[in-house]
């Protein structure tokens, strides 16, 4: 190697790049290629590598293929959330074409905060957009943001909402603080994460008791909203879930959304886990009423499989989005509006931001559409299938029937056997399954999401599960 090699400028030559990137997309495809057999979850290497990779950065170049190795053996670490034994939580696996079209729209680089420095670009984020907003069955005119995941999403929903309830008063300021948000038990607690971030005290959050099949009872929504208007209060935002975290099940949104326009109260729904089955024929049934929503979180990084930080919010009004986020500074003095193109740096928290548009729009131009419904009808299936057959067997309590993916189950007997029990179970490193509590009792949560998770690994997952729990049962 000669020393102008050595010396590995900044602005890479195009012979670099191309060394560079197939040395990386080289180590990827051999990532990919290994993911079947990799434990499920290795801690094994852990404590070693974190003193090789908190050394700081030489000050002249290093070896790339070193690094990557550094990379690989950090990467291999913890929970394989890529991988198909993964069960827990939200697996979605990463699609590798949205990882290619990352790499893609940072080396353009090009600024898509506003439509004028890049508009072909936002065109083109917008366009998925919209498609998303028709799919989901939002009028014309709807629009909305990607967003890095749910919870950023949430926060902006929650910020237009209350925007929507400040236009109609003179006093925008006051309204905050007599504000109420209806929630469940069951709702994911990015919702009192935004509200305490926009300011909302805790005690204006109503926790609307649940029905023994976990959805938000309507009734008693309606009597603690005008209970709270009566006490002077002010309803604003109604939350419904389509596919709560712990168990995937569905509010009664058709309900829900008619409560809340007799009301006049936002009605936001989140879809962040359940929102991509709406491509499926069994989604839309089993998610309809999504459509009366004013605001719509879903996590393409949950049920489309992309990588992590990627979420969408989908409004009905994207005025209300603006209005609530929009801010001018001099040093923006050049830009101005383009066409009917959105600045998305207007519509959210974020000014700068990668492309992200992109991320979405080629895999799901590459792959077409159809090539996402096959995968979750094939895990809806597959999930109806794990629940009959652990429903079956006598061992277990299976109390709820699955409104999409997430199945719940317990060894019957006390919590600390079911802890045990999952414990044995992930120390088999094929699978990896997470747990949740409901009414104070212990449940195995397994969620079946990974476009990598097929058949026959949930067949394993199956006899792992039975032969733990004979160890358990005797
Ligand atoms: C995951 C999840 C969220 C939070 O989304 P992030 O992308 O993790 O920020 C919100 N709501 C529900 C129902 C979720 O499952």
């Amino acid at each position: 190697m000669t020393t102008d090699e050595r010396a590995l400028p900044l602005d890479l030559d195009p012979s670099a790049i191309a060394r560079l990137g197939r040395h990386a997309v080289d180590f990827l495809a051999d990532w990919v290629r290994e993911l079947d057999s990799a434990p499920a979850s290795d801690y094994e290497q852990a404590e070693r590598l974190t003193t090789a990779l908190r050394r700081p950065p030489g000050d002249g170049p290093g070896d790339f293929g070193a690094l990557l190795e550094l990379f690989r053996e950090a990467a291999g670490q913890g929970v394989d959330t890529a991988g198909p034994g993964y069960l827990a939580y939200f697996p979605a696996g990463g699609l590798v074409t949205a990882a290619l079209a990352e790499l893609l729209a940072e080396t353009v680089n090009r600024f898509t905060g506003v439509a004028q420095t890049a508009p072909a670009l936002v065109a083109m984020e917008h366009g998925v957009l919209t498609w998303f907003c028709d799919r989901f069955g939002l009028p014309p005119g709807a629009g909305g943001l990607v967003t890095t995941g749910g919870s950023v999403g949430t926060l902006s929903a929650l910020l237009a909402a209350r925007q929507s309830l400040a236009d109609g008063t003179a006093a925008a300021s006051h309204a905050l603080g007599d504000g109420t948000i209806y929630v469940t038990e069951h709702t994911h607690y990015c919702v009192a994460k935004a509200a305490r971030i926009a300011g909302l005290p805790a005690e204006r959050i109503r926790i609307v008791p649940a029905t023994a099949d976990l959805r938000m009872d309507v009734p008693s929504a309606a009597t603690m909203i005008a209970a709270d208007r009566a006490a002077g209060l002010r309803p604003f935002l109604l939350v419904g879930t389509a596919g709560t975290t712990s168990s995937g099940t569905v509010d009664p949104l058709a309900e829900l959304g008619e409560l809340a326009r007799r009301e006049g109260l936002w009605f936001h729904v989140d879809a962040a886990y359940g929102g991509g089955f709406q491509l499926t024929e069994r989604g839309r049934a089993r998610l309809s009423g999504m459509e009366t929503a004013d605001s719509i979180v879903l996590d393409p990084h949950k049920s489309l499989f992309l990588p992590y930080g990627t979420g969408l919010l989908l409004v009905r009004d994207p005025h209300v989005l603006h209005a609530a986020h929009a801010a001018d500074g001099r040093y923006l003095q050049d830009l101005s509006p383009t066409g009917d193109l959105p600045d998305f740096g207007h519509l959210g928290v974020e000014l700068t931001r990668e492309f992200r548009g992109l991320r979405l729009w080629l895999p799901l131009h590459l792959h077409g559409v159809q090539a996402f419904e096959r995968e979750l009808d094939e895990k809806l299936d597959l999930t109806a299938d794990l629940h009959r057959r652990l429903a079956q067997d006598a061992r277990f309590e299976v109390p709820w029937q699955p409104d999409l993916t997430v199945v719940l189950f317990r060894l019957r007997g006390t919590d600390e056997r079911n802890r045990r029990f999952l414990a044995e179970i992930n120390a088999t490193r094929r699978v990896y399954l997470s747990s949740t509590t409901i009414d104070g009792r212990f449940f195995l949560r397994l969620c079946v999401l990974n476009f990598r998770t097929h058949a026959d690994r949930l067949e394993e997952a199956l006899g792992i599960i039975r032969t733990a729990a004979s160890r358990e049962v005797r």
